[in-house]
């Protein structure tokens, strides 16, 4: 049987944690992020906003893409809602789209188009919680505050051994207030941006939610959990989303295109609230017999079922069922909602969500 080290007592953890994590992240964190080295809170806005339940590596691609094409926040906020949909378009959390927007339209009207400077009035804007708050006051003007994304909750809970119940709110603030009393004493902005980053690269690389390794990590002696030898019962959390599974069946209408001579397909766009909200879609039917009701018989004969697709959202378990029916244009208003034929060129352009565009490259292969 291993014998784990003791750990150091919690009182010492105030004045050793943020030395070891600054150091560390110096020599051995993440220094080549293209939102890294900078401290233009649009920049690192951007780059938290998308790194919410996202990987690094998918965020990579859109973030140069999204910059690329609004470089600040004026031509963000000026933008129309399809342009910002469509880039994001695959993200998925489209509601991030939706309030990056509106938040940009408020940092434009209300504040000269400038972000305010501390967690507390950045706070105040639409789509910007605690923890992207801290963020950009601690990476852009070296503001004494901590960030607490799932990734550091975790760092902390096993660190401090804390047993509260993570999805409780209580619990998730008690935290926060431990996460203040943590922060270096006295630092330089440099400081800041290098123990923020740290907590990030340490709960994304090292402090990892399975198999951590911890014979890596700087502040294993300070470590309550590894000390117990029960470090992956941290963090504590009840209530884990529990995802209702859902069939839906996706009717992919196509018709020759008058322009182009190949195919043009019908697109309805996803109401909002709801899933997909905003994003362009074949019309969604529950079931085949509903999807079949909505088809004129004659084009029911020829429709091509496609095998089905898992798609995995928060809180659903979405089964897709794509059927392609080929349809005379002039019928398409007698059985659908509002909706439109779009050419392949521009359907390109129009903000899918990720599984529906992967099914019309298919078609077009
Ligand atoms: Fe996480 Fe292990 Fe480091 Fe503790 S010692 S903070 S559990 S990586």
């Amino acid at each position: 049987m291993s014998v784990l080290p003791a750990a150091a007592g919690l009182d010492q953890l105030p004045g050793a944690f943020a030395p070891r994590l600054i150091a560390w992240q110096r020599q051995h964190g993440r220094h080549g992020l293209p939102w890294q080295h900078t401290r233009d809170p649009y920049r690192v806005w951007l780059s938290e906003v998308m790194l919410q339940q996202t990987q690094v590596s998918t965020v990579l691609t859109y973030f140069d893409r999204f910059l690329h094409r609004f470089p600040d926040v004026q031509s963000l906020a000026d933008a129309p809602a399809d342009a910002v949909m469509s880039l994001w378009a695959g993200l998925g959390y489209y509601s991030r789209a939706r309030n990056l927007h509106r938040c940009a339209q408020v940092v434009v009207k209300d504040h000269g188009g400038v972000f305010p400077s501390t967690a507390a009035q950045l706070q105040n804007l639409p789509g910007i919680g605690a923890s992207t708050a801290a963020a950009i006051a601690a990476f852009c003007h070296g503001e004494r505050v901590s960030i607490v994304d799932g990734n550091v909750r975790r760092v902390l809970a096993r660190l401090l051994a804390f047993d509260q119940d993570l999805a409780q709110v209580a619990s998730q603030r008690e935290l926060w207030a431990l996460a203040q009393g943590l922060l270096p004493q006295s630092p330089t902005p440099a400081d800041m941006s290098a123990y923020t980053q740290g907590l990030m690269d340490l709960g994304a690389t090292v402090c990892r939610r399975s198999q951590p390794l911890c014979e890596r990590c700087p502040v294993q002696s300070l470590c309550q959990a590894r000390a117990s030898g029960a470090v992956t019962q941290f963090p504590v959390k009840s209530s884990r989303v529990k995802r209702r599974s859902e069939s839906w069946w996706l009717l992919m209408l196509q018709s020759p295109s008058p322009a182009q001579g190949g195919m043009d397909f019908w697109l309805e766009r996803r109401p909002a609230p709801g899933i997909w909200a905003g994003l362009f879609c074949p019309p969604v039917l529950r079931s085949e017999a509903e999807l079949q009701q909505r088809v004129p018989a004659q084009a029911w004969q020829a429709a091509q079922h496609l095998p089905a697709v898992a798609h995995s959202l928060t809180h659903r378990e979405l089964r897709l069922h794509p059927v392609v029916v080929c349809v005379d244009r002039s019928l398409v208003a007698d059985f659908l909602a509002p909706g439109e034929w779009v050419t392949p060129d521009e359907l390109a352009t129009l903000g899918l969500p990720a599984p529906v565009r992967s099914l019309y490259q298919q078609l077009a292969s």
